[in-house]
């Protein structure tokens, strides 16, 4: 687990206007925060440069009280959890969720602990022979956090994940992230637009506008404003 610390991040796309505007935001470790705002505020920009997909054009971004401006995705302990939750079609859900220990060449008896670890408690042991296509949306999503949890990440990152699903799903996966993130307490940044999962998954919701941050509040307290 670690806390993110954002120090006057701005963002700038050639010489337009900056993209992401002196964003400065402390999130704890354990904590669930949620981004939200209109289409363009910034909201995947300032989720890339977590991860370091995008380069900061000022400040400072520090994970786990360590300044990663200059680090590599790959050297960062983060794990981005995709829309379409990119599993592979052809591979089981063994090795889907092995899929980044293999990657790192990690011998295969640790490979097998460490994916019965995860798929223990994602319950899906009795899975794990089975191929994408066979499961659930609510499984497949779960395959999809494995392979996050399975390398130890500190941080989870999710940009609109549950955008192309139907409402029932919907819900359902709504259901499944809050109990998992609740068991697992790894800290989490969670872009949506969507109110309800806004009010219902986040310890604290940003709102974002035009690259800003307009305000940081419990679910609670954004509710009972006026
Ligand atoms: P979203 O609003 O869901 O983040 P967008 O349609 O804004 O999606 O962006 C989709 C992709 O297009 C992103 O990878 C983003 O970096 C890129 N993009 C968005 N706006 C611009 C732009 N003005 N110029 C170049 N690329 C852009
Ligand atoms: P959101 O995710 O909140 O929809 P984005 O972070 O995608 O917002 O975009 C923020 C602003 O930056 C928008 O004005 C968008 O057009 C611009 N933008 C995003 N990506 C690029 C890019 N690759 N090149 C130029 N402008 C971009």
């Amino acid at each position: 687990m670690a806390s993110v610390e954002m120090r006057n991040i701005v963002k700038k796309y050639g010489d337009g206007y900056p993209a992401v505007n002196d964003v400065s935001l402390d999130i704890a470790d354990g904590e669930f925060m949620i981004l939200v705002g209109p289409s363009g505020c910034g909201k995947s920009t300032l989720l890339r440069m977590v991860v370091g997909l995008e380069d900061i054009t000022s400040g400072d971004m520090i994970i786990g009280g360590k300044r990663v401006n200059d680090l590599a995705p790959r050297e960062r302990n983060l794990a981005m959890v995709f829309q379409n939750y990119a599993l592979y079609p052809h591979l089981t859900v063994f090795e889907n969720i092995a899929f980044p220990l293999r990657l790192q060449k990690v011998p295969d008896d640790e490979v097998r602990r460490r994916v019965n670890e995860a798929a223990e408690v994602l319950e899906l042991k009795e899975h794990l022979e089975r191929k994408p296509a066979n499961l659930s949306g609510g499984q497949r999503q779960r395959v999809a956090m494995g392979r996050a949890i399975v390398r130890d990440a500190e941080v989870f990152l999710f940009d609109e994940p549950l955008s192309n699903l139907d409402a029932k799903l919907r819900g359902q996966m709504r259901t499944e992230i809050a109990r998992l993130q609740r068991r697992l307490g790894i800290t989490t940044i969670y872009v949506t637009h969507d109110q309800t999962e806004a009010m219902t998954l986040g310890d604290r919701v940003c709102v974002l506008r035009k690259g800003v941050v307009q305000q940081v509040a419990s679910p609670r307290e954004l509710y009972e404003q006026p």
